[in-house]
């Protein structure tokens, strides 16, 4: 009898043992991972500055995290920035933290870490079972360098003559490398070019002063390098005020009716409507535009000098509009407009011919709204010439050209009234006097000399 009541019990045992054994096999399986957490930290160049931010992400897809922290060793101390535990989400739980992201901040000054070499350490653990229970381990040791302070700027230019809506050149040192450097003008960045000539650490930035920018308008050389530190160093310098012509255009319905065709895909809308209507989309969005696309175009400039002496004025022409002329626009007796002109206009005999200005390498060769058919030099360091309203040209955007080389032909395209050539001097994404380029004494002292490093007054 008993045998048989032991028996029976045996029977139920045996697939209970069973599932058991599957159950508890399927959980080891799960729990016993062995793929440790994974760790990733940005910036991928670490250089820690006054005040760093070092993004940390630690993420573990099986068992999830348990444990994050992270240290930084100097000269044999390890000093705590973060550690964070985790609770276990229970055994059959799927939840619990995958993944999580720090953004840690590191004052070296603060933990009192002095300049140099240091290593920042990242240590995570996750909830598997391996290891006793302590989970699998993930670990990162980053080599990083504590760089505290701002790098030098030394000015190495002497005199900063400048004309407002004219250019200016500053030649200074740095005592480091830079992530970022140049001259802030105003509200304008003009980045420095280093290497010129062979010394890494001697830099030459151009700079402009727009035509509203005259005397009192801050100038300053500014440098940040690989750890954030941002040094700013002010000059001596000389803006000379400069006033600009006024000049009225009047608007006829003819010239209205002759030139707006033209710009009809550009603006979109209909092609009826009021003449004047449309004429101000041409003038005022148009033009805007076309300057966003300039600036485009002249964010990227060849890092060494391509140019040689003074830039070549268009032959046997005669000046018509000049440069930073303010332009009131009237219609049927009343202004209806007004417009900066940034450019100088040049006529010589119909279709004339056209030099490049210098040495460089074409930016832009094609159709520019209001500027027509226009063709952009690059001659490097931030140095443009523009020359627009053209009939036709021949050259093509990357081809390197040589100082007088015919480019193109004047014309009329754009928003040209007749045959001229529109030529224009661009400081990176700043419109400047022509004049100052045009002139063999101007490029001499105050350029030249700057950088040969024999400048005298
Ligand atoms: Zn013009």
């Amino acid at each position: 009898m008993k045998s048989k009541e032991k028996k029976i019990k045996w029977r139920w045992l045996t697939p209970f043992l069973a599932l058991l054994m599957i159950v508890v096999g399927a959980l080891l399986w799960v729990k016993m991972e062995g793929t440790p957490p994974r760790i990733e930290v940005a910036p991928e160049a670490l250089s820690l500055g006054i005040h760093a931010e070092v993004m940390i992400t630690v993420s573990d897809a099986k068992s999830g995290l348990s444990r994050v922290k992270v240290e930084i060793l100097k000269e044999n101390k390890a000093i705590p920035l973060l550690e964070e535990d985790f609770k276990s989400p229970g055994i059959f739980s799927k939840s619990g933290i995958r993944e999580k992201t720090y953004t840690v901040t590191v004052e070296p000054k603060k933990l009192g870490l002095a300049d140099g070499e240091a290593t920042l350490r990242v240590m995570a653990r996750d909830h598997s079972w391996r290891h006793w229970f302590h989970g699998n381990p993930g670990y990162l040791e980053k080599e990083t360098v504590i760089d505290t302070q701002p790098p030098q700027i030394v000015v190495l230019s002497k005199f900063h003559y400048l004309n407002q809506g004219g250019t200016g050149l500053v030649v200074y040192r740095l005592t480091e490398s830079c992530t970022k450097t140049g001259v802030r003008v105003g509200e304008h960045f003009f980045p420095g070019y280093g290497g010129q000539p062979d010394d890494p650490q001697r830099y030459v930035a151009f700079f402009a002063l727009k035509h509203t920018q005259g005397p009192g308008t801050p100038i300053a050389v500014e440098a940040v390098d690989g750890a954030g530190n941002t040094a700013r160093t002010g000059f001596s310098y000389h803006i000379k005020a400069r006033r600009f012509k006024k000049d009225v255009i009047g608007l006829s319905d003819g010239f209205l009716e002759r030139i707006l065709p033209r710009f009809q895909s550009q603006i979109g809308g209909a092609d009826t409507g009021p003449l004047i209507d449309r004429f101000l989309l041409v003038n005022r969005e148009l033009r805007e535009k076309n300057y966003q696309q300039m600036v485009q175009l002249t964010a990227e400039s060849e890092k060494t000098q391509l140019w040689d002496g003074p830039f070549l004025r268009l032959p046997n022409s005669e000046r018509r509009a000049g440069f930073a002329d303010h332009r009131d626009y009237v219609y049927q007796g009343k202004k209806v407009d007004e417009q900066v002109h940034l450019g100088i206009d040049l006529a010589a005999t119909a279709h004339a011919p056209v030099p490049a200005a210098n040495g460089g390498k074409v930016a832009f060769a094609g159709e520019l709204g209001i500027y027509g058919q226009t063709i952009l030099i690059d001659h490097g360091l931030g140095i443009f010439s523009m020359y627009s309203h053209l009939s036709d040209y021949a050259v093509q955007t990357g081809q390197e050209v040589e100082k007088g080389d015919i480019i193109g032909h004047t014309g009329d395209t754009g928003l040209a009234g007749g045959d001229h050539l529109h030529f224009s001097m661009v400081i990176h994404d700043t419109f400047v006097h022509p004049l100052e380029w045009w002139d063999p004494l101007w490029i001499e002292k105050r350029i030249t000399a700057k950088l040969m490093g024999t400048e005298n007054g």
